[in-house]
């Protein structure tokens, strides 16, 4: 068979494509430009994929019938182009945009397409402002992010810009799905990951202009000026090549189909993130000067205020997690691997 991946010189995007190939799945990638398609095609032929992926231009996702071309002839569709960076300015604009099209264009072009899997977010499930630890589902819609958007305008945050575009996207594909259910033989998913880290391949020249996640996880693990507060902030995390599996998974399983399933392997702060890397024994990226960070952070009980069920993922999907010292390893080596 064959799978479009939308946005597959991101990061996730890319881990995605990768995956794919290794299962000897062929895989059509959209790009923004003809230079982002070069490195990608260039990177899979060296991988010894070269038969099996090609790459298509779409320039501006959001625009009518953007996708008209790329779905033609695709048995399933992977959707993970969405902007994620805090330069956005409208939530609607282009990550709605960019479902619409992609939904839009199935629907009239690619009647062979079985499955559709679409890149959420925990994001479009939490609440800010936790007075106590809270472990949340399926069942959880970012309401607060929407509504802060909608009364705040231009003036809104652009973290909560993301998270209120991350839920009006998988609410546009549900309510699309709903609408036109009788006409298609797809069905949908959506994968809803934590935090993601892990090794970064896609095209990035240093380690200042990683993608949204690997960045803040580098500002504060590598670079040694994190702040207190910020390295005793609870996340919960999961790795990029897992992320990938577990669309692929999305799309293989048909037991998939109509589900959110949140991605996470863990819960952590992000100083045991800092410890994890000081602990690796020998330290892949020698030329790295690791802080402590603050340890102190570490000691008595750790306050993990949000996790996630993970009920529904090992119920469906059942992967196997990696560990935050197989993940700090990896990215350790792939950092060693650019002479970083
Ligand atoms: P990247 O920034 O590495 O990838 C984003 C991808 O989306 C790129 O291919 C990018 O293309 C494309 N894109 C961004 N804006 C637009 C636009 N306006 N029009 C067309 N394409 C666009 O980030 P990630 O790989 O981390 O993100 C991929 C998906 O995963 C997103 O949907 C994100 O919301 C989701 N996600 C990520 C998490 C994380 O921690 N990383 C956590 C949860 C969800 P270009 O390179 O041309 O800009």
């Amino acid at each position: 068979g064959k799978a479009l991946v939308s946005g597959a010189n991101g990061y996730i995007g890319m881990w995605t494509v990768q995956t794919l190939l290794e299962r000897r799945c062929s895989v059509r990638g959209t790009v923004r430009s003809v230079d982002k398609g070069k490195y990608l095609s260039d990177y899979f032929s060296k991988a010894g994929f070269g038969d099996k992926f090609e790459v298509v231009v779409v320039e501006d996702f959001s625009k009518e019938g953007a996708f008209d071309e790329a779905v033609k002839g695709v048995d399933a569709i992977l959707h993970t182009a969405s902007p994620f960076h805090w330069g956005a300015k409208n939530p609607q604009v282009p990550a709605v945009g960019g479902t619409s099209g992609v939904l839009n264009s199935a629907l009239k072009y690619a009647p062979n397409v079985k499955r559709i899997v679409i890149t959420s977010s925990c994001a479009a499930l939490i609440n800010t402002g936790l007075s106590k630890p809270t472990v949340f589902t399926e069942e959880g819609w970012n309401e607060t992010a929407v509504k802060e958007a909608e009364e705040q305008g231009d003036k809104t945050h652009p973290g909560v810009i993301y998270c209120a575009a991350k839920v009006l996207a998988e609410r546009f594909a549900w309510k699309f799905y709903e609408e036109h259910k009788s006409e298609v033989g797809w069905g949908i998913t959506t994968i809803l990951p934590a935090f993601v880290v892990g090794p970064p391949i896609q095209d990035v020249s240093s380690p200042t202009s990683l993608n949204q996640s690997l960045q803040m996880w580098y500002d504060n693990v590598l670079s040694g000026s994190a702040k207190k507060a910020t390295l005793a902030q609870a996340n919960t995390w999961v790795d990029v090549r897992d992320i990938a599996l577990a669309h692929v998974l999305a799309m293989e399983n048909k037991a998939t189909g109509g589900e959110r399933i949140i991605a996470a392997a863990g819960v952590c702060l992000l100083q045991d993130w800092v410890e994890t890397a000081n602990a690796l024994q020998p330290n892949p990226l020698p030329s790295c000067k690791l802080s402590v960070g603050f340890p102190e952070t570490l000691e008595g009980e750790r306050v993990y205020h949000m996790s996630y069920s993970k009920a529904k993922e090992e119920r469906i999907l059942g992967i196997k997690f990696r560990t935050m010292e197989e993940t700090t390893r990896a990215i350790f080596e792939e950092f060693a691997k650019r002479g970083w």
